[in-house]
């Protein structure tokens, strides 16, 4: 069985009225049919006919979309089928010509309907036929009629099967076509984006499990020795899987250790996948295909499917194996552009965020403030006669000097504030929900106590006033900074 052909929704889900005006356009104008001679037209028959018709054709519109029981979906062609026995009634029974009738409620189902309500139709049109014979008889229904019902026993189901299965072959082929394309289209994506490391690993998945018709993929990577840990998983309520390599028999360490795909069609069965995988994702099949980087493995792509899937079909197969191919290329990609677009934003020397990286910061984070009215409070810290401490301890003592001063104002704050190198041996903090202004410079004249090997700073602080820009703050801390140093050094200034 190949799972190529994923659920495909029934045409009755996506049903509009509009389908049933042919229908009922070939329903009422066989009505006044029989106002035409010889016969003396049945006026009160006709009506109910006409009226069973009706409703028939209203309740097929109305009965609510989606998978409900066959009943519900039935009722309005079995309806109709009734007014198909009154109008033959009324205009003398078998020779009136409406048996082929019939097929209107038949074709409706087998158009659009699943083969139960095919079949259920079909008992109904058994019904019309034979219902008359044994009861009615007589000169409407003579023994001929037999032959009638025989034919219509053998040519309803016949042509309803028919119908519904190759209408519904149609159907399936082209949700399958739509999702071969939904997958390629993954994939292409995939190979063009430029997403971060996280991103690009949801994307595999996500991709995975469009292409394969599954339910839920994860990819596994190595997480230090021996262990190998998820590092995107979707379709399954899961944060995090982790296995280690001594745990044996493992399907996921034997793909990882030997490069090869495995398939298991019975993953509760097989004692190489734990229970506790099988119980938290609820897998009944999965796929497991090897994530190659330059002919080294390097993770482990797993696609599951909560339904039995004897064999995947090829193309399903074939997209999880380059997509585990291209997860190669794309993890790396994107790792080295994530690890590139953090050396641009770091200090190289500090470790800190550098001057470029703190603007974006600092932009964010007064949108934040302006959302939610919290304070924000910036302060510029300055060693103090640095110059003169690079003259008596060489430049190399003053870098020392800057990277320890970064690493013991880092230890002072808290995780929210941002430290950054805002150039040369000046600094910059972003303090998040420091109120009121003197707890701020209690902060600040905490960070000052910490400056490292007996040396002092000088801090100019300005608390954001709710409308200023972020060079209108910056200016402001500056400002602050000069007057600290004009005023003897080794103090805090607040705006
Ligand atoms: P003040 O108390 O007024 O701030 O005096 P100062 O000497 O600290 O300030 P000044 O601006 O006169 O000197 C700053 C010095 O910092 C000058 C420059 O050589 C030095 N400097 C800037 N960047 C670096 C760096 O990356 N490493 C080292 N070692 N020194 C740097
Ligand atoms: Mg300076
Ligand atoms: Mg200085």
């Amino acid at each position: 069985m190949g799972v190529g052909t994923g659920r495909v929704p029934g045409a009755i889900e996506r049903l509009t009225s509009w389908h049933l005006l042919p229908f009922l356009a070939i329903a009422l104008a066989s009505i006044p049919l029989s106002l035409l001679p010889p016969d003396e037209p049945h006026a009160g028959l006709l009506a109910v006919a006409g009226v069973i018709t009706v409703a028939a054709f209203v309740g097929a519109a109305a009965v609510p979309r989606g998978p409900g029981p066959p009943s519900l979906v039935v009722l309005p062609p079995l309806a109709y089928l009734v007014a198909v026995v009154v109008l033959r009634h009324a205009e003398g029974g078998a020779a009136s010509g409406y048996g082929p009738l019939v097929l209107i409620p038949l074709l409706w189902v087998a158009l659009y309907g699943e083969r139960v309500h095919v079949l259920l139709v079909v008992c109904g049109i058994t019904l019309t036929f034979l219902l008359p014979i044994l009861f009615v008889g007589g000169d409407s229904y003579p023994a001929t009629e037999w032959r009638r019902f025989v034919i219509w026993m053998v040519v309803s189901p016949t042509v309803g099967v028919i119908v519904n299965d190759l209408v519904r072959r149609i159907r399936a082929e082209a949700g399958a076509n739509e999702r071969r394309a939904q997958a390629l289209e993954a994939v292409a994506g995939i190979s063009r984006g430029l997403g971060h490391g996280a991103e690009t690993r949801l994307r595999i998945c996500e991709a995975a499990v469009t292409a394969s018709g599954a339910e839920a993929a994860f990819l596994v990577e190595p997480a230090g020795e021996g262990i190998l840990r998820s590092s995107a998983i979707v379709g399954v309520d899961l944060t995090e899987l982790t296995v280690t390599v001594q745990d044996q028999p493992s399907a996921i360490v034997s793909v990882y250790t030997s490069g090869e795909h495995l398939f298991i069609p019975e993953a509760g069965e097989d004692p190489r996948v734990s229970p506790r995988i099988v119980e938290a994702t609820r897998a009944v099949s999965m796929l497991l295909e090897p994530v190659m980087r330059r002919g080294e493995t390097v993770g482990v792509l797993a696609v599951l499917w909560g339904r039995r899937v004897d064999d995947p079909d090829d193309f399903s197969a074939m997209i999880t194996s380059f997509l585990a191919m291209e997860a190669g290329v794309a993890i790396e990609r994107s790792d080295l552009l994530h690890r590139l677009d953090e050396l641009a934003r770091t200090d190289k020397l500090t470790g800190l965020h550098n001057r470029r990286a703190f603007d974006e910061l600092l932009e964010r984070e007064l949108a934040r403030a302006a959302r939610t009215g919290d304070p924000l409070a910036l302060a510029l810290l300055d060693l103090d006669r640095f110059k003169a401490y690079n003259d008596a301890h060489g430049h190399q003592g003053g870098d020392e000097l800057l990277s320890l001063a970064a690493s013991s104002w880092k230890q002072c704050l808290r995780d929210v504030d941002v430290l950054a190198r805002w150039g040369g041996e000046e600094f910059v903090a972003l303090l998040p929900n420091a109120t009121p202004p003197d707890t701020v410079e209690v902060v600040v004249d905490r960070l000052r106590a910490a400056t490292p090997l007996g040396q002092t700073c000088s801090a100019g602080v300005a608390v954001w006033d709710g409308s200023e820009t972020a060079a209108e703050l910056v200016r402001r801390a500056d400002a602050a900074l000069y007057e600290a140093k004009e005023r003897g050094r080794d103090r805090t200034v607040v705006a």
